[in-house]
């Protein structure tokens, strides 16, 4: 079960955190990996590990805010399977802190990035007889997190991408699903961490822990499990829906 044999699959912002781990589970089940993200040297560096364990991958440089660039790299790497809409940048704030730049920059990256992805993936997906897709969004998306906003903007916008692709391109025998995780342990909220508390990782690393019902944050390889059952012919059942993957921060807070 759960087998991607030969299956060319695409993952953004593979270079680090849930999307290496995509990269690295995909390449185990067999599937041909192709890594996008602006961080060259992490690209390169994850598809050296991925290598070293036996797996079939390349990596390619490229902003996905950028859809010429997106449109070649996609172009170069032919006829895809499987499509992992992933990279994304966390922002804290509200509406009225907010700066317009910051806010312009969440959604060109979170929302026009996948906007991106699908706009040069979905021609290859139809021309191969159909595929799979998954997209990246979150927790925010579902209840809107606290001083989230931009960030949970962007990622009601990738849910309602998800239901409009799965609508549109049914027909073509192309799946489209969700993933919305709680807190997962990435280099995202360590990074987040040390910009919005610096002195006080430990601490919020600790608070940030709490949210989720289950009292850890998940870790980049069970975001991992649920990615992979999503684009296996085992979920061939399976198309416009978002998964929850939060150890209960939906539906058991409060
Ligand atoms: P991460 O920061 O560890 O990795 C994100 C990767 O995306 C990085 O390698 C980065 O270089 C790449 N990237 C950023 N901008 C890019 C661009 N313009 N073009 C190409 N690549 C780009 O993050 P992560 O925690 O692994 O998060 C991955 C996804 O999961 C994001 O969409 C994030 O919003 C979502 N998510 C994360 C969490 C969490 O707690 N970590 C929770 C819910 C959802």
């Amino acid at each position: 079960m759960f087998k991607l044999d030969n299956k060319k699959a695409v993952i953004t912002g593979g270079g680090s955190g849930i999307g290496k781990a995509i990269a690295r589970l995909f390449a185990q089940q067999g599937a041909v990996v192709h890594v996008i993200d602006v961080d060259d040297a992490a690209c390169e560096q994850v598809v050296r590990e991925i290598r070293d364990q036996g797996g079939v991958v390349s990596a390619h440089a490229c902003d996905v805010t950028s859809q010429a660039e997106v449109r070649t790299r996609l172009a170069e790497i032919g006829p895809i399977d499987i499509l992992v809409n992933n990279a994304g940048i966390a922002h804290i704030g509200k509406a009225d802190n907010t700066s317009e730049e910051d806010f312009d920059r969440v959604i060109n990256v979170n929302v026009k990035g996948v906007y991106n992805c699908l706009h040069a993936a979905i021609p290859q997906l139809r021309a191969n007889g159909g595929g799979t897709i998954v997209n990246m969004a979150s927790v925010a998306a579902w209840v809107g997190v606290k001083e989230r906003f931009a960030y949970s903007t962007a990622k009601g916008a990738v849910m309602a991408m998800t239901l409009s692709v799965a609508k549109d391109y049914l027909q073509d025998g192309i799946r489209c699903n969700s993933i919305s995780p709680g807190r997962v342990h990435t280099p995202f909220v360590d990074g987040f961490l040390a910009r919005n508390y610096p002195g006080r990782e430990a601490e919020m690393f600790a608070q940030l822990s709490k949210t989720q019902p289950i009292g850890r944050m998940a870790k980049s390889e069970e975001v991992a499990g649920l990615a992979l059952y999503l684009c296996s012919d085992e979920a061939a059942f399976i198309t416009g829906t978002d998964y929850p993957i939060d150890g209960g921060f939906i539906t058991l807070n409060g």
